[in-house]
């Protein structure tokens, strides 16, 4: 029988002199290798030129670069791009890259589906299907460099990057697979590997605020943080992670990680819904939240229209809600951005990355059971006046 290969794409840089240790070669050998796989994005150990025969010969005998196999690979009308990658067992994840003038920001995945099961998110509703490995989650920004750089005749190298920007935002909650997340952190920031900056790359959280900590201690890159509500009573619902760790503690845990974060500010995502959670009164609840609370966080606010998944009760706000939602937040002088809604016509935008969505763990079945997530339920929230 043949023997496995190991997969040597999502090793760190430490694990790849390990590695090559291990086959009796010295440390410079690993950053040859980190540099052919991760700037020329080269897969095929022949093609190496400068490493050694013996070397290459080992390498093709024992290792391989494998990154998931491209489903299917869109392009929307505004230029963004989703893959939808085969992660094994019948999984898929997405991969969406996000061209702008000034930047190209790839949002990547790190779970096949997600235990957290937010309310508005399509993710969530498939349930959690598997953590992905580290080459899984590299290998989105491996593919994806060489795609863009394919179609924008730029050739392989460590100048011209055309991903400028990574945002762990796609599929799953990054905090849950802390282990092949830092990984995979590691890569991007390595100098012989993508090399981007450390405030070029964020890790989107709902509040895991344990790993907020060791994130801070092993990996301070920019933080992200799923708000959604400006208090616990209508958090919980729509972030049920909330109930373990309550605003108070993420308010605190935040601060704690701006003395490691690479920006002094931390960037809070709040996804608009009408009705549910954009009157003035939420408005200004969130402004005593962060700038009045026991513990006032240093931030900015990114107010995110809605996007429609199958989820009786929720709707997007209206762009004028949205407006004077922002104008409250600014005037209390809280940098706050509307995000543009990108990718709509390849459902690509945040909260749509499932597309069709697999339900392998009967999480919507089990929510109608109890009622979760009907018009009722969500309403009920509304009239009992969560913003009192
Ligand atoms: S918003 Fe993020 S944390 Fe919440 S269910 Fe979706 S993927 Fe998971």
């Amino acid at each position: 029988m043949d023997e496995v290969r190991t997969n040597i794409l999502g090793l760190t840089p430490e694990q790849l002199v390990d590695y090559c240790s291990s086959l009796g070669e010295k440390p410079f050998r690993a950053r040859q290798l980190q540099r052919w796989i991760h700037q020329s994005g080269v897969s095929d150990f022949n093609a190496m030129t400068d490493l050694a025969k013996s070397l290459r010969s080992k390498l093709v005998d024992k290792a391989e670069i494998r990154a998931p196999v491209v489903l299917k690979d869109h392009i929307s009308a505004d230029g963004t791009r989703k893959w939808l990658l085969d992660v094994g067992q019948g999984n898929a994840i997405e991969t969406v890259f996000i061209p702008e003038d000034d930047r190209g920001t790839l949002c990547v995945s790190t779970q096949a589906g997600c235990a957290v099961n937010c309310l508005f998110c399509s993710t969530g509703k498939q349930g959690f299907n598997r953590n992905l490995t580290a080459h899984e989650i590299i290998g989105q920004l491996w593919l994806a460099e060489a795609a863009v750089r394919k179609s924008r005749n730029v050739p392989p190298g460590k100048n011209d990057r055309q991903i400028s920007n990574v945002v762990m935002m796609g599929m799953g909650e990054p905090l849950h697979n802390f282990e092949a997340t830092v990984s995979a952190l590691k890569l991007m920031l390595d100098d012989n590997a993508y090399g981007l900056s450390r405030r070029r790359v964020t890790v989107s959280t709902c509040g895991v605020v344990p790993m907020i900590d060791r994130l801070a201690q092993e990996c301070p890159v920019a933080l992200a943080v799923s708000l959604h509500a400006p208090n616990d009573r209508l958090r919980d619902v729509l972030v049920p992670l909330n109930r373990r760790y309550p605003l108070a503690e993420l308010m605190a845990a935040c601060n704690r990680y701006l003395d490691y974060a690479p920006r002094d500010f931390i960037t809070f995502e709040y996804c608009m819904l009408d009705g549910v959670n954009d009157t003035d009164a939420h408005a200004h609840e969130l402004v005593d939240l962060v700038q009045a609370g026991a513990t006032p966080v240093s931030c900015k606010l990114n107010l995110i229209p809605f996007n429609s998944i199958p989820m009786p009760g929720l709707r997007r706000s209206t762009d004028a809600r949205i407006a004077s939602f922002a104008e409250i937040l600014r005037n209390a002088g809280i940098v706050t951005t509307i995000r543009k809604t990108r990718g709509e016509d390849i459902e690509a935008a945040c909260g749509l990355l499932a597309g069709e969505i697999m339900d392998k763990t009967r999480v919507q079945e089990r929510m109608a059971e109890k009622g979760i997530g009907s018009e009722e339920y969500i309403r009920s929230y509304q009239f009992k006046n969560i913003c009192s």
